[in-house]
C-alpha cells in the first residue's frame, strides 16, 4: 500500500520555465535601467541566446554583446533573488488535495541553491500545502539528488518502508536513480514543456511513465 507520494518541485509541480523567464526579465530590467538601454531589447537579446544556445553563458554573452564592464556574479543574483511569480501545475493543485483526502503523506525532494529554491517553495505556497519539504542542498551540494539521503530522511521522516512510497519527477538523469536504491516506486511525468521531457529514461529506473500527475488518481492500485 502507497503511505506516501514525494514530489520533485521544478517542472513537476511547476513551469520551471516561468521561474527562468522571470529571471530574465528582472535581468533585463536591471541591466537596461543602469545603461540607459531598451529593456524590450535586452530581453529579447537574452531570449533569442537561450533559445540558441540554452542557459549557460546568457549572462556573458548579453555583456559582451552590449561590451559593458558589468559584474556577471550581480546579473547572477538579479537572476536568482527576484520576487518569482510561479503558480503550480492545475493537476499538481488536483495531486496534492486528493493526497489529503486519501490520507497519503506527500513530500517534496528539490535541488538547485537553497535560497532559491526556498523562494520558489514560499511563491508556490507548498509549506502549507505538503507534509515535508527537503531542500537538498540544506544537507549540502554532495547530497543533491541522486544521493539517497533525502529519500531515506522521507522514510524515517513518515515512518515508512521505501516500497510504500512513490518519487515522482521528471528528470531521469537524476531523479530515480536514488528514489530506487532505497526501494521507492518511481514515476516520471513527461510535460509539454521542461529541459528533461526529451531525455530517454533508463527504464529500470522508472515503473511509471504519466503525462499528467491526475494519472496517478486513476490508478487506484496504488492505494490498496
Ligand atoms: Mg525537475
Amino acid at each position: 500500500m502507497i503511505k506516501a507520494i514525494i514530489f520533485d518541485m521544478d517542472d513537476t509541480l511547476y513551469k520551471e520555465y516561468d521561474f527562468v523567464f522571470g529571471g530574465f526579465k528582472a535581468v533585463s530590467l536591471y541591466f537596461s535601467k543602469k545603461y540607459n538601454l531598451s529593456e524590450n531589447d535586452v530581453y529579447k537579446k537574452i531570449l533569442d541566446i537561450f533559445y540558441r544556445e540554452g542557459r549557460g553563458k546568457i549572462f556573458n554573452r548579453i555583456i559582451d554583446i552590449y561590451n559593458l564592464q558589468e559584474d556577471i556574479n550581480t546579473l547572477i543574483d538579479k537572476y536568482r533573488f527576484y520576487k518569482p511569480q510561479i503558480e503550480l501545475y492545475d493537476d499538481a493543485i488536483e495531486i496534492l488535495k486528493w493526497c489529503k483526502e486519501n490520507n497519503i503523506r506527500t513530500g517534496i525532494i528539490t535541488d538547485g541553491m537553497s535560497a532559491v529554491q526556498w523562494s520558489k517553495i514560499k511563491a508556490l505556497k507548498l509549506e502549507e500545502m505538503v507534509d515535508k519539504i527537503i531542500v537538498t542542498d540544506d544537507f549540502g551540494r554532495e547530497f543533491w539528488k541522486p544521493h539517497t539521503r533525502a529519500y531515506k530522511e522521507m522514510i524515517k521522516h513518515f515512518e515508512i518502508d521505501g516500497e510504500e512510497a512513490i518519487y515522482v519527477g521528471d528528470n531521469p538523469n537524476k531523479d530515480f536513480i536514488g528514489a530506487k536504491k532505497v526501494g521507492f516506486n518511481t514515476i516520471r511525468i513527461i510535460r509539454e514543456y521542461g529541459d528533461h521531457m526529451g531525455v530517454k529514461s533508463k527504464y529500470s529506473d522508472v515503473d511509471k511513465v504519466i503525462y499528467s500527475l491526475k494519472e496517478i488518481m486513476l490508478k487506484e492500485e496504488m492505494t490498496k
